[in-house]
């Protein structure tokens, strides 16, 4: 039975750690993941690779 409140499959944004832009939104299995996501991605507004942290989207 598939729980729709709790799935393992969370929606989340990553942060730019160095300007606080939300440059992007993915999704994360929580099963595979239990801790913070963290990516080197490119940020178009400092248009070099930085650290994105996951945060809540909205
Ligand atoms: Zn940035």
């Amino acid at each position: 039975m598939a729980d729709k409140k709790k799935g393992p499959v969370e929606k989340i944004a990553l942060q730019c750690t160095e300007c606080g832009e939300k440059n992007y939104t993915t999704t994360k299995n929580r099963r595979n993941i239990p801790g913070k996501l963290e990516l080197m991605k490119f940020c178009p507004k400092l248009r070099k690779h930085t650290l994105h942290r996951e945060t809540k989207i909205k």
